[in-house]
């Protein structure tokens, strides 16, 4: 039988291209389609099978500091996680740039916002009221440090317009967790001149590798009684009952990433980001700011650097660039880059995909 990544590759990845066919549910129809006919249906049926094909896709939608530039819209970072987005942050023009990057808007679940200074959440209402109009009836929640509840209510009375769904604002203190399905998102105390927050999105646990060469030896049959183990229950084999741990190995990491707003370097951040996936952190000067960096309460890519070095991230990446950047922002790559190797500066529209760890 033909490799089964082959068949997910061939189907999934050229239909991502299409709007609307960013459902975990069409993914699956994708896969039982080749697998029903080539009789391998069964295998994708189990969780460790689907799990491994989620996509963790990370658009950056704007980048640029306080100021927007000719090149860099306000802060807001798009995450799509199998279809579901996440937005974190909401600058000014944010909608607009959803459909640059064709990243979709309708699907968006939630809003995190890192701060209440206006370019981390003016593009809010319009992005709101536009989704309204184009017929969105789902509930959305916006959450946020203390004040969002507020400011939420604010957004939803501004100007002359009903909105046909229910938006929500939540409180979030640091340290508090809302869990979701396949991951949970943890708000981090960060430090800044206005009540702040930065957000680690991790994925729970996978399950372990399924030993499928042991599990024949063992004289289990592949088809139904593989998916089984692979669910962790035991099976049955003439006499003998093969339990999930004789051939699944130990539970393996998912994924992580971490968000900060504007920040200088903190314990929260430098916690959360031990050993994830990739840490977007306020890169917003070069080193020779360092002294305007601390006034206003951001970070120096030199500093971003040696926490992302120190916490042992996979990838940084740099970000609320300095407007005096704009044209050039090589003096904060150079600076990042004599401290920690692993490092990008943001670009407006540019894409991260996020893969699983090598085991
Ligand atoms: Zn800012
Ligand atoms: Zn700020």
């Amino acid at each position: 039988m033909p490799d089964l990544s082959f068949f997910v590759i061939c189907l999934y990845f050229p239909c991502q291209g299409f709007a609307g066919f960013q459902d975990f549910g069409l993914l699956q129809l994708a896969c039982h389609l080749a697998f029903s006919k080539y009789g391998g249906r069964e295998a994708i049926n189990t969780p460790a099978a689907i799990i491994a094909f989620i996509m963790l896709r990370v658009t950056f939608l704007g980048t640029g500091g306080s100021l927007p530039t000719r090149n860099r819209n306000p802060s807001a970072v798009m995450v799509n996680r199998e279809g579901e987005l996440l937005l974190f942050d909401c600058g000014e023009g944010t909608q607009q740039q959803m459909m640059r990057a064709k990243t979709g808007m309708m699907s968006l679940s939630s809003i995190f916002i890192s701060h209440f200074h206006a370019d981390h959440f003016l593009g809010v209402p319009g992005l709101i009221q536009t989704m309204s109009f184009m017929g969105r009836t789902e509930a959305l929640t916006i959450y946020g440090p203390q004040g969002t509840e507020e400011f939420t209510e604010l957004f939803r009375a501004l100007g002359f317009f009903r909105l046909r769904y229910e938006v929500r604002g939540v409180d979030l203190r640091p340290g508090d967790v809302l869990e979701r399905e396949g991951y949970s998102i943890h708000a981090l105390r960060t430090e800044h001149s206005v009540p702040s927050l930065g957000y680690a999105l991790i994925e729970n646990m996978r399950p372990g590798r399924f030993n499928r060469e042991r599990a024949i030896e063992l004289g289990v049959t592949p088809g139904p009684l593989f998916a089984k183990l692979q669910r962790g229950e035991p099976v049955k084999v003439e006499d003998r009952t093969i339990s999930p741990e004789e051939v699944v190995g130990v539970p393996r990491p998912g994924r992580s990433l971490v968000y900060t707003g504007d920040t200088r370097p903190c314990e929260a951040v430098l916690e959360a980001s031990r050993d994830t996936d990739l840490l977007i952190h306020d890169g917003s000067f070069a080193d020779e700011m360092a002294d305007w960096a601390g006034e206003s309460m951001h970070s120096t890519a030199g500093e971003a650097a040696a926490l992302a070095k120190e916490a042992g991230v996979r990838q940084l990446v740099l970000t609320h660039i300095s407007s005096r950047y704009s044209d050039d922002s090589t003096p904060v790559l150079t600076d990042a880059k004599k401290v920690f190797e692993e490092v990008l500066v943001a670009d407006d529209l540019m894409e991260l995909e996020l893969s699983y760890q090598k085991e």
